[in-house]
């Protein structure tokens, strides 16, 4: 028997309700969330996530309580670890998938495209959510994954420093549209054994984006949620 039960890992008792159960592992997951608290806080996040996966499904409850009764009793029960590193899903990128973006990326590419065109975003504007649907397969979900996302960043064209004119001539360089598209790769952890429809809220200020954040929200094949196709 491992010397931390599930129960230990989310402090609260082995008689905690299924409401009190589900409060400390959102408590704990807000604060280990590796986008939070840094990779250090991977391992920690992964023992919360499988604490509460089985906790909170009453039927694997009563089968891991047997199994903690046993241990006590003398019994000596094989705990399987489960150490298998995450998979790396093939990269996606949100231009390459516009319907799974909301709202469109049509809608948002002014207010996108400002933090790239020198003129500061304003004060007053707070960051928005560009909404990501990925879909796991199974396997991917239960033993978390590497889900890698191509974000496009615009660059002030070397050529006309942003005019879209090459002294009289049109720039042909960018195309006239001053800037340069680019893409840079957000690499999201979704922990093992995540349930269909859960989201992670990743920010992009390192790539110079302050008025969006990412939002991907996960759902699982042949699990209920998925509206999108793939
Ligand atoms: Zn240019």
């Amino acid at each position: 028997m491992e010397s931390k039960t599930y129960y230990m890992i989310l402090g609260v008792s082995s008689t905690a309700s299924p409401g009190g159960i589900k409060a400390a592992y959102r408590d704990l997951a807000r604060r280990l969330h590796p986008d939070v608290a840094g990779e250090q806080a991977t391992r920690a996040f992964q023992e919360i996530s499988e604490a509460y996966a089985v906790l909170s499904d009453a039927q694997r409850r009563r089968d891991y309580n047997d199994k903690l009764k046993r241990a006590s009793d003398g019994e000596i029960v094989a705990v399987r670890r489960v150490e298998a590193e995450p998979l790396v899903r093939e990269p996606t990128t949100l231009l390459g998938n516009p319907e799974r973006i909301r709202p469109s990326f049509e809608a948002m590419y002014e207010r996108f495209l400002r933090n790239f065109t020198g003129i500061g975003v304003p004060k007053s504007e707070q960051p928005e959510a560009l909404n990501f649907d990925v879909l796991l397969t199974p396997e991917e979900a239960a033993r978390g994954c590497v889900v890698p996302v191509g974000v496009p960043v615009f660059t002030r064209c070397p050529q006309c420093a942003g005019s879209g004119q090459d002294w009289v001539f049109p720039c042909v360089c960018c195309r006239q549209q001053g800037m340069i598209e680019n893409e840079k790769v957000v690499r999201i952890r979704v922990p093992p054994m995540v349930p269909s429809g859960s989201s992670y809220e990743i920010p992009l200020r390192g790539l110079g984006i302050h008025n969006f954040f990412l939002r991907i929200h996960v759902f699982v094949e042949s699990q209920p949620g998925w509206g999108g196709k793939e």
